[in-house]
């Protein structure tokens, strides 16, 4: 229950994300990936039992901020611990935002829950302006005045930075992905990588249904193409009879 990714062998996972390999009950824990089971409010574990409050420890039974102690003891300080936690009202909530390292405008959350920088500070969040890194570089080079060709773009283009055809904003290839263009022949890119994520997204329909009618038969379905696009929407029959 309000879990999020993949469940192999899981069980018994309650507000928890990214744990899902022969996992039995965890509570309230982050990317503690496999073989865990017993395991409340740790991060990064892998093989342990019996744990609370505990980062990135491997193969490990009774600790508790990442501190060993006998089966006894760990009882004993895990009920204590649990009772302060319900007095102060932190028990039983997933981590706070508070300890999140990184700011709202950062997070996915950002994409499907779009929010404005006083909004996110007056909900508790972090909030990080994006600032790009002062150039140092032998040469700057609007994006328009590149080769239009990958064959003609030299390897000193690593040492360049490239501002961004839409917004001047300026951005770096890297090797890798250079050796990927020349492989599939691709054009070098025009805009900033994060103007070309924007535009990627903006492709995407959104997380919501609409309702509609096939464009065939009448029926009634829902699709996440809202009806003011121009894309025609059929019911599952009709598209299996029309493509198949
Ligand atoms: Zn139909």
């Amino acid at each position: 229950m309000d879990y999020n990714s993949w469940g192999d062998k899981a069980e018994r996972l309650y507000q928890c994300s990214a744990c899902g390999n022969n996992a039995f009950n965890l509570k309230f824990c982050t990317t503690c990936a496999t073989n865990n089971a017993d395991l409340t409010y740790c991060d990064s574990c892998v093989g342990c039992h019996d744990c609370f409050g505990c980062v990135g420890l491997k193969k490990r039974q009774y600790c508790i901020l990442n501190k060993q102690y006998t089966e006894e003891e760990f009882g004993k300080l895990r009920a204590q611990l649990i009772a302060h936690m319900q007095k102060s009202g932190e028990w039983g909530e997933y981590f706070p935002k508070e300890v999140c390292p990184f700011a709202f405008n950062e997070t996915i959350a950002m994409e499907y829950f779009p929010i404005g920088k006083e909004e996110a500070i007056r909900r508790g969040y972090k909030w990080r302006d994006e600032v790009d890194e002062p150039l140092d570089v032998e040469k700057v080079i609007p994006a328009a005045a590149l080769p239009d060709t990958i064959a003609e773009i030299p390897d000193d283009v690593l040492n360049w930075a490239i501002t961004s055809q839409k917004t001047k904003r300026p951005f770096r290839i890297t090797k890798q992905e250079l050796e990927f263009y020349r492989t599939h022949s691709l054009p070098l890119p025009h805009l900033h990588p994060e103007e070309r994520h924007e535009d990627r997204l903006k492709r995407r329909p959104p997380r919501r249904l609409w309702e509609r009618t096939c464009a065939k038969c009448g029926k009634e379905v829902e699709s996440t193409f809202q009806p003011s696009r121009p894309e025609i929407v059929y019911c599952e029959s009709c598209y299996l009879k029309e493509v198949y």
